[in-house]
């Protein structure tokens, strides 16, 4: 089975600018956090509350279609929002209109501004539906903080050389966040196939396997190197033999 992870840009490699970002302003209303039904701990975000206000960040002159939000929402346009409507596609459910409040423009963006504000709306999506595999996807975890409960698989995690989705705790939901590694939207193959027939803008799926993430905050550039070539979790200073 493949799994996809919905992304705006090309972060493995730090490149590809998306054309539009969001975030929400500074009087934001906040609800509850999702929390695990196992071991009740928080899971993701909080809820994002009505009015739904957004500032949008331009780095090209040309507005986004899909933009990833915050937590479980995305901000998509009114084409994405009638195409996906056609689908039979689950995970994704739109939870109203975004007002656009404030646009920053950076770099190419301070050209003319392509055609008027699309009509946005908030698009929430499902939480769980399925868990990484952290052993098959390679996590390392910080010291001390390694997933103890089963169902929400959440741990500090330093690095992991892909994504597995365990298809044994799959529900066979299309678009969702998956359980145990925050902040990836996790689409199926059926997204994938509807997605590659619409021409969206803005966001790209890359295949699961291969992300892979490496937390090198406060490493010296001689650690950085050697745990690339021996592993995140590889001692260091280097144990002598
Ligand atoms: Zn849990």
């Amino acid at each position: 089975m493949n799994f996809y992870l919905l992304t705006e840009r090309d972060w493995m490699r730090g490149t590809d600018f998306p054309d539009t970002v969001f975030f929400t302003n500074d009087h934001v209303t906040l609800g509850d956090a999702p929390r695990c039904p196992v071991c009740n701990r928080y899971c993701e975000g909080m809820e994002w509350l009505p009015p739904y206000q957004i500032e949008l960040e331009m780095f090209t002159n040309r507005f986004g279609d899909v933009i990833v939000g915050t937590g479980l929402d995305l901000i998509v346009d009114e084409s994405f929002k009638i195409a996906f409507e056609k689908t039979d596609l689950t995970g994704l459910e739109i939870i109203g209109e975004a007002e656009v409040e404030r646009i920053i423009c950076r770099r190419k963006a301070r050209k003319k501004l392509i055609g008027p504000i699309p009509k946005y709306y908030v698009a929430r999506m499902k939480y769980g539906c399925a868990a990484i595999d952290h052993e098959k996807s390679g996590s390392a975890f910080e010291p001390g903080k390694k997933p103890i409960c089963d169902y929400c698989r959440l741990g500090r995690i330093g690095a992991y050389r892909k994504i597995v989705i365990d298809e044994s705790t799959w529900d066979g939901t299309d678009i969702f966040m998956a359980r145990g590694i925050g902040g990836q939207i996790t689409t199926s193959q059926r997204f994938k196939d509807w997605w590659d027939s619409c021409n969206f803008t803005n966001c790209k799926l890359i295949p699961s396997e291969e992300a892979h993430w490496f937390h090198d905050a406060g490493m010296s550039p001689e650690e950085k190197a050697y745990k690339m070539e021996h592993g995140w979790d590889a001692p260091w200073p280097p144990e002598e033999n």
